[in-house]
């Protein structure tokens, strides 16, 4: 019997083979990933810098580990090179490989910034373990480092950094950070608690040219401004990784189209993970890809199962200021104006909440000490897709 074929082993790969084999025992599987095979959280990257994680402590298990675990044929260092949905079956350097149902779980690429600049290409972004053991390296002997990019991951970058002792300068052109996940008042607040770390904020400033100097780079502004630092990280979001899809003549939009079980617009090919666009939404995230794996396994293992997406929080690995946001998934309301929790006149916490046109309550965000009614405050909001 042809085997069950997971491209990737990311979160989404790793986690649908085991809620899998929680299931099925029998059945072959073969998991293929272009880099090493290691199992680790990613989420970890942003926040392994100042417990002093080089690359080696963040991986959980090794490729031949997980291939034990999970009684499955584990390629590393494997990149497919196409899809052939008619014929069911792959090609991985030149060889071609039969499947009897192929899971996508390719995840996405940091997006890269449009800069001028002799300077330009050495702009890194972190988004794997190799990434990450070229970014610690390069982070070896200096101290000012320029962020790019304050959404997310840049936070919780500088964050990071910061308390590692760098200089740390944070860049977006939105007016605060996580502009895309908070309200104004929310994110002047964790610029706030960032600012009080040492990290340099430069908010609606746009990078325009990184040029190279003895000992690091000039990072120009569209407005002119400059600055000098040692090394530019970029943290602008990311782009799901479609083109192997696309090239096999799959739906693809914004990311691999799946219906709300998962299945690509091919027979036996199905999607999750950062690289999928389930059911209309694109949530690059470890909860949603939990749910999804869940039903897949079952999926696979002969059992047609819908996703359910309840509302999932994003929790900010921000110690300066703590932060669960719930973004709403449709923009068509309001954020309410914040509401502050207040211990003799010292701001401790903040809750927004945003609602939309029938005054429903649809998402929120909690800061600081106020992310304890995280619980209480899920229990109000509607699921994304029941
Ligand atoms: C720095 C950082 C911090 C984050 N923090 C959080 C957080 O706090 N909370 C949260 O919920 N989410 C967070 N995320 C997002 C979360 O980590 C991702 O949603 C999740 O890890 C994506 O998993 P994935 O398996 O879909 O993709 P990936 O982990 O990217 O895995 C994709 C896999 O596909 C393989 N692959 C790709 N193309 C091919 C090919 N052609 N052939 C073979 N293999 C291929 C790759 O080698 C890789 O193994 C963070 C992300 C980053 C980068």
């Amino acid at each position: 019997m042809a085997p069950i074929i997971i491209i990737g082993s990311g979160m989404a790969g790793y986690t649908v083979a085991r809620e899998f084999r929680k299931l099925n025992r029998q059945t072959p599987l073969t998991i293929i990933s272009r880099d090493c095979g290691s199992f680790y959280a990613k989420p970890m990257l942003s926040n392994a810098f100042q417990q002093g994680k080089d690359m080696a402590g963040l991986v959980n298990f090794t490729a031949q580990q997980m291939a034990e675990q999970l009684d499955a044929t584990v390629l590393s260092h494997s990149e497919v090179d196409t899809i052939e949905p008619n014929s069911r079956s792959i090609t991985v350097a030149g060889q071609r490989l039969p499947y009897s149902a192929l899971v996508l779980a390719v995840g996405a690429d940091q997006r890269q910034l449009r800069l001028d600049g002799d300077g330009a290409a050495d702009v890194m972004t972190v988004n794997d373990l190799a990434d990450y053991g070229r970014f610690r390296q390069a982070l070896h002997g200096i101290r000012r480092v320029a962020i790019l990019g304050a959404g997310l991951i840049g936070c919780e970058f500088a964050n990071d950094l910061a308390n590692a002792q760098f200089e740390v300068s944070l860049v977006d052109p939105a007016a605060w950070p996580l502009s895309r996940l908070l309200p104004q008042q929310a994110g002047l607040a964790m610029a706030n608690a960032l600012a009080g770390l040492g990290v340099a904020l430069h908010l609606g400033k746009t990078p325009q040219a990184v040029t190279r100097r003895d000992g690091g780079y000039t990072l120009r502004m569209a407005d002119g401004d400059s600055l000098e630092v040692e090394r530019v990280v970029a943290a602008v979001g990311l782009a799901p990784r479609l083109a192997l899809a696309r090239k096999a003549g799959l739906f693809v939009d914004r990311g691999i189209v799946t219906n709300a079980w998962l299945y690509t617009s091919a027979e036996h090919v199905y999607a999750l993970g950062d690289c999928a666009e389930v059911d209309g939404l694109l949530l690059p995230y470890v909860m949603p890809i939990m749910q999804a794996a869940r039903a897949l396994a079952k999926t696979l293992n002969g059992e047609p199962t819908r996703v359910v997406y309840p509302a999932m929080p994003v929790v900010v690995k921000t110690p300066a200021l703590a932060a669960v946001i719930v973004p709403p998934i449709l923009s068509d309301g309001r954020w309410e104006p914040a509401e502050s929790l207040q211990v003799e006149g010292i701001v401790t916490g903040m809750r927004a909440v945003y609602t939309n046109h029938q005054e429903e309550v649809c998402g929120f965000a909690l800061l600081g000490e106020c992310v304890q009614e995280k619980g209480v405050m899920l229990k109000t909001l509607e699921p994304w897709r029941p």
